[in-house]
């Protein structure tokens, strides 16, 4: 079966791009590997993303991207999608599950968390180390846990553990954070936070689970071990380089013109996955109407 448009990956990016293509009447699939509404399925409460004043959170509001999206006719399948090709009648894009052809492809396969790679990280996956505290925090009620990371991600994962775990310790390794004034403030008003700053995480270290991580004092190189049943690394993402083969990128993510153009005609980007500055729920929803209705005009030349 001949599709108008796929669409990788179903966050925000994703599903904003298919409700514009669904509704200029395209015939439109999206496909996902792992979680429909993607990192932003996981977050908690959402403070920033307009049009609800107190919040909402990130599972609730992808939800209703993708019920918006299916009302106006676009199918999305879990599959995960292996390779692109251009053929004469038109792009294939061959998943785990099958083969489909496209006369368009919009890559909003988004970014993945970046690990940190040091000794006990992998050794302790889900054992004592995750990624994310929505998804697991629940297993440390009343155990001390540490975060890594100086972020808006590692600030909301630590507010969100102070409530669950006996102690919080947010590692960063230099003074300044990164993350919003608003986040700040709260970190420092928190009495169950704990920050060590100027601290990098040499090791981590435990026996069937993780006891503790070794940190490491980046101006003296004095050496802590922090007794901790949990860490939880928020260190920023890096992009999935997956499908970016033959089109242009800029440290691993994808460029594209003002339209979500890539370098390849047909495919567009959006969302994370793109070369840009500001990697926020409301810029990918941006990003995804300026792709759903750029592919709208290039199916209609
Ligand atoms: P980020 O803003 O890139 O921050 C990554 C943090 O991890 C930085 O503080 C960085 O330290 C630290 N880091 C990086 N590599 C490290 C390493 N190897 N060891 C130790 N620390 C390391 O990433 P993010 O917090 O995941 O946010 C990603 C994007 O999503 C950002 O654009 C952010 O604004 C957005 N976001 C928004 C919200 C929201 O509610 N608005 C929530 C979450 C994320 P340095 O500071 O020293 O570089």
């Amino acid at each position: 079966m001949m599709y108008d448009v796929i669409i990788m990956g179903a966050g925000p990016a994703g599903l904003t791009a298919a409700i514009y293509t669904s509704r200029a009447w395209l015939k439109t699939l999206v496909l996902e590997s792992a979680l429909v509404g993607g990192n932003a399925a996981i977050a908690d409460k959402i403070d920033n993303y307009p049009g609800f004043p107190f919040g909402i959170l990130g599972g609730e509001l992808m939800d209703n991207f993708r019920k918006q999206a299916e009302r106006f006719g676009t199918e999305i399948r879990m599959e995960e999608v292996t390779s692109i090709a251009n053929l004469p009648e038109g792009k294939q894009v061959v998943t785990t599950e099958g083969e489909y052809l496209t006369r368009a492809v919009i890559i909003a396969t988004g970014a993945q968390r970046r690990e940190l790679g040091v000794d006990g990280e992998q050794e302790f996956l889900g054992r004592g180390v995750s990624y994310c505290a929505t998804c697991d925090g629940a297993f440390f009620r009343n155990y001390p846990v540490a975060v890594v990371g100086g972020g808006e991600s590692a600030l909301k994962e630590a507010l969100y553990l102070a409530d669950i775990a006996s102690q919080v310790y947010l590692i960063h390794r230099r003074e300044e954070f990164r993350a919003s004034p608003d986040s700040v403030d709260k970190i420092m008003k928190n009495d169950k936070i704990k920050c060590k700053l100027n601290r990098v995480i040499k090791r981590i270290e435990g026996d069937t689970v993780m006891r503790s991580v070794v940190l490491q004092d980046v101006k003296s190189d004095q050496e802590e071990v922090l007794e901790v049943e949990g860490l939880f690394v928020s260190i920023g993402l890096v992009a999935d380089a997956d499908f970016t083969d033959g089109l242009s990128t800029r440290d691993g993510y994808i460029v594209t013109d003002d339209e979500m153009q890539t370098s390849v005609e047909g495919i567009f980007a959006a969302g994370d996955i793109r070369a840009k500055r500001t990697r926020q729920i409301a810029s990918a929803v941006g990003d995804g109407a300026q792709a759903g209705m750029a592919v709208t005009e290039y199916l209609k030349e």
